[in-house]
C-alpha cells in the first residue's frame, strides 16, 4: 500500500497555504505592483521580430551573455561584481535561502516586509526570526543589531525601499547593520526604478553584501527576470545552486530588446513617479485618511475601517491590497500606483465609500 501526501510531505509544507492571487479580470488593477503602462507599439513589434528568431528547439545559453552584457551597462553594475540571472527575483532568493540552509541557520528580516522571504526559509527548512519595526515602519536599529547578536543569521534581508510602506531606511543604519552582520546582507532593490537612492554605486564597498533587483516593477513583470550583483565569491556559491537553464530563451530576448530601450522603461518609471506625489496629494485630502511616504511604486495608506473599505473598493472594481493579518498594517491599504485614469477612478471610489463610512 502507497501513503498518501500526509505521510510523505513534509509538516512545514503541508501547513503552508498556496500564494494566493485574487481574480483581477475587468478591474482596476492596483494590487500587485505592476507598471500600468504596456509597452509602445514600435518596440513590440521589435521584440516579435527577435522572438520570431528565436531558436526555441535549443536551451538557452545559461551564461545568458548578451543580455548580461546589456544589464551591466543598463544598471551601471560595477566592474569587479559578478552577476548571477533568475526566474524572477523570487528564485533568486530561493536560491539564496537554499544554499545557506545548514541545520541551525536562520534567515532574518525586519518586519512587516516582502512576505517572500519568510515563506523560502520555511520551505528550506531554516528558522526565520522577524524584527519588528517601529509603528511608523521606520527602521530601530539598535533593535535590529541586538537580534543580529542573539541570533546570528546567516542571511539577513533588507528591502530598500521596504515594503508595504515604501520607505528607504537611513543609509547609516543600513550600513552600521552590515557593519555587525555575521553572514550575508542582501539588500533587495525592487523598487529601484523609483527610489532616490540605490546600494549599487557603493557595492564595491562590502564584502558580504548583495544587492538583488527585478525587472518586475520596471515593467516586465511577465517575463520573470531577476538579478543580483555581488562579490564574486558570493555569486560562484550561489551559482551552484542555481537550476542550469533557470532563465528561458524567451525571457532573454525580451529583456535585452527592452533594455536597449530603456529610456521607455526610465520614462514609465518618471510618470509613475510623478502620480505617486499626485495620489498621496489627494489622498492626504480625504477625511481621516494618512498617506505614507514612499520610494516605491504604491502608496500605503491608513485609513478608518480599511478592511470593510477594501471590500467596498472591491465591489466597485477596483483592486488593491489588505492586511488583515499583520497588527501593524491592518488598518491600512496598498495602493499600487496606475495611470492617471487609474488613479482617478480609485480616488474617486475611495472618496464615496469613505465618505459612507467616516
Ligand atoms: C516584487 C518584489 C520581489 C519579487 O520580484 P520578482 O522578480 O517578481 O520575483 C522581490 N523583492 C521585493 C522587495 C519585491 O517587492
Amino acid at each position: 500500500m502507497s501513503s498518501g501526501p500526509e505521510k510523505v510531505i513534509r509538516d512545514e509544507v503541508r501547513a503552508m497555504s498556496a500564494y494566493f492571487v485574487p481574480p483581477a479580470a475587468g478591474m482596476v488593477k492596483l494590487d500587485a505592483m505592476e507598471n500600468p503602462y504596456g509597452l509602445p507599439e514600435p518596440l513590440r513589434r521589435e521584440i516579435a521580430q527577435a522572438l520570431a528568431n528565436a531558436e526555441l528547439n535549443r536551451y538557452p545559453d545559461p551564461a545568458a551573455p548578451a543580455l548580461v552584457a546589456r544589464l551591466r551597462s543598463a544598471m551601471a553594475v560595477p566592474r569587479d561584481c559578478a552577476l548571477l540571472l533568475g526566474n524572477g527575483s523570487d528564485e533568486i532568493i530561493h536560491i539564496m535561502i537554499e544554499a545557506c540552509a545548514r541545520p541551525g541557520a536562520v534567515i532574518m528580516a525586519p518586519s512587516p516586509t516582502f512576505v517572500m522571504y519568510s515563506v523560502y526559509a520555511k520551505l528550506c527548512g531554516v528558522r526565520y526570526v522577524p524584527v519588528p519595526l517601529s509603528a511608523d515602519f521606520t527602521l530601530d536599529a539598535d533593535r535590529f543589531a541586538a537580534a543580529m547578536a542573539e541570533h546570528r543569521p546567516a542571511i539577513v534581508f533588507i528591502a530598500y525601499p521596504n515594503p508595504p510602506a515604501g520607505n528607504l531606511f537611513p543609509d547609516a543604519d543600513v550600513e552600521r547593520l552590515i557593519a555587525a552582520a555575521p553572514g550575508l546582507v542582501v539588500v533587495d532593490e525592487a523598487y529601484q526604478p523609483f527610489a532616490r537612492r540605490s546600494f549599487m554605486d557603493r557595492l564595491a564597498r562590502f564584502p558580504n553584501v548583495v544587492l538583488l533587483r527585478t525587472l518586475l516593477k520596471l515593467g516586465l513583470a511577465g517575463i520573470r527576470l531577476g538579478y543580483l550583483a555581488g562579490p564574486p565569491q558570493w555569486i560562484r556559491e550561489f551559482d551552484k545552486a542555481r537550476s542550469p537553464y533557470n532563465v528561458n530563451v524567451l525571457t532573454q530576448i525580451v529583456a535585452e530588446k527592452a533594455l536597449e530601450h530603456r529610456e521607455v522603461l526610465d520614462a514609465q518609471a518618471g510618470a509613475i513617479c510623478a502620480e505617486r506625489a499626485r495620489l498621496a496629494e489627494r489622498l492626504r485630502a480625504l477625511p481621516g485618511v494618512v498617506p505614507y511616504a514612499s520610494d516605491a511604486n504604491f502608496v500605503l495608506a491608513r485609513m478608518p475601517r480599511a478592511l470593510d473599505v477594501f471590500e467596498e473598493l472591491k465591489r466597485q472594481g477596483v483592486l488593491v491590497r489588505c492586511f488583515p493579518e499583520h497588527p501593524l498594517v491592518k488598518d491600512c491599504l496598498r495602493l499600487t500606483v496606475g495611470t492617471p485614469a487609474e488613479n482617478d477612478r480609485l480616488l474617486e471610489a475611495l472618496r464615496t465609500v469613505l465618505a459612507e463610512f467616516v
